[in-house]
């Protein structure tokens, strides 16, 4: 992709505060010195006023498996076109992606959101999704190409921590069709020391991205002894299932030391009895980053047939009949149009 955009664009949500600027997209709040950038690394301050600092600046773009965001309820099967950008708003010591989460912008030139569509659109891909770091720091970036995106029949798609306030996300969520939101414990005390973060906004972006009608699947990393006792797999599990409904399709996916830990990775047989607990409150739980014979196919929750049947990144959808199961007939909730 040729490089189309060279503007410095003043952030979204802000408010000037005793001659620094107070960004207001994240529950952080950060009030920003000039020269400075707030906690994310991304939003800085010049003149008193907030930049959105990474606009446009893209790490990485790749022609991905849907499945690989993940998300096995949507469009199964499919590519999407994938970008990233830098920073994040969290400091998880595990962090998978922490090579452009925890940096500044270190692209030196800027993409346009055409630029993105464009690449989108040439390629056989179902829209674009903006994963890798946290894409909600780069809001401004996201949601102008989520605007043109969306104009040119692509589908959009958010892999997040969904560590935002609710005002932003009221504006960016109509523009989004699928998200995969990062659920890391239900404990507040994991948040605060392991992610630098508070658990309430997460869950309350969870509810109000499901309240805006869009399609959300829930991550949850495994790591073992930080966050996978069986009374915490029930506590995740029961909340999507009383909250976000029964069948939202839930990942549990296996930990491997990266950044600042280096305990040893998940056992497959950890993720294998947290699947079993989480199945006793939710119809659809995945496991992966791990081989799982028969973990990630989708499976009808009426007639137990396999709608859908997963080895890596092969996809067999021929159980689907459109969004229906082909053997009985009911309605799968499959996203496929
Ligand atoms: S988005 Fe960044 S600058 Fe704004 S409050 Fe959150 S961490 Fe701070």
């Amino acid at each position: 992709m040729a490089a189309g955009c060279s503007a410095v664009k003043e952030a979204s949500y802000w408010v000037a505060e005793g001659g620094r600027a107070r960004c207001t997209l994240c529950p952080h709040g950060c009030l920003v010195a000039d020269g400075r950038a707030g906690t994310c690394r991304v939003r800085r301050a010049e003149g008193g006023k907030l930049y959105a600092w990474g606009y446009g600046r893209v790490s990485s773009a790749h022609l991905d498996p849907v499945e690989k965001k993940p998300l096995h309820h949507f469009f199964p099967g499919r590519m999407i076109f994938s970008v990233g950008g830098w920073g994040c708003n969290f400091r998880c010591s595990f962090c998978q992606n922490w090579i452009i989460s925890q940096q500044a912008p270190g692209a030196p030139a800027a993409l346009s959101p055409e630029d993105i569509v464009s690449a989108a659109s040439s390629d056989d891909s179902v829209g674009v999704a903006y994963t890798y770091n946290e894409p909600l720091v780069g809001f401004e970036f996201v949601r102008d190409c989520s605007a043109l995106a969306r104009r040119k029949g692509l589908k959009n798609v958010l892999v997040t921590n969904g560590y935002i306030c609710p005002e932003p996300a009221a504006e960016l969520l109509p523009l989004v069709d699928a998200l995969n939101i990062d659920v890391k414990s239900m404990r507040e005390s994991f948040y605060s020391t392991h992610c630098g973060g508070t658990i309430r906004p997460v869950l309350d972006f969870c509810v109000q991205a499901k309240a805006a009608g869009c399609h959300v699947e829930i991550t949850n990393l495994v790591i073992p002894g930080l966050n996978d006792s069986d009374e915490e797999a029930s506590s995740l599990a029961g909340w999507i299932s009383s909250t976000l409904g029964p069948s939202t399709p839930l990942h549990l996916s296996a930990y491997h030391p990266q950044y600042e830990m280096n305990a040893p990775p998940t056992p497959p047989a950890v993720l294998e009895r947290r699947r079993l607990r989480c199945l006793e409150s939710l119809g659809h739980v995945y496991v992966g980053n791990v081989a799982s014979p028969g973990g990630a196919n989708t499976v009808c929750l009426k007639c137990g047939g396999t709608l859908v049947r997963r080895r890596g990144y092969a996809v067999d959808a021929s159980g689907l009949n459109g969004g229906r199961c082909r053997a009985c007939g009911s309605d799968s909730g499959i996203v496929v149009s």
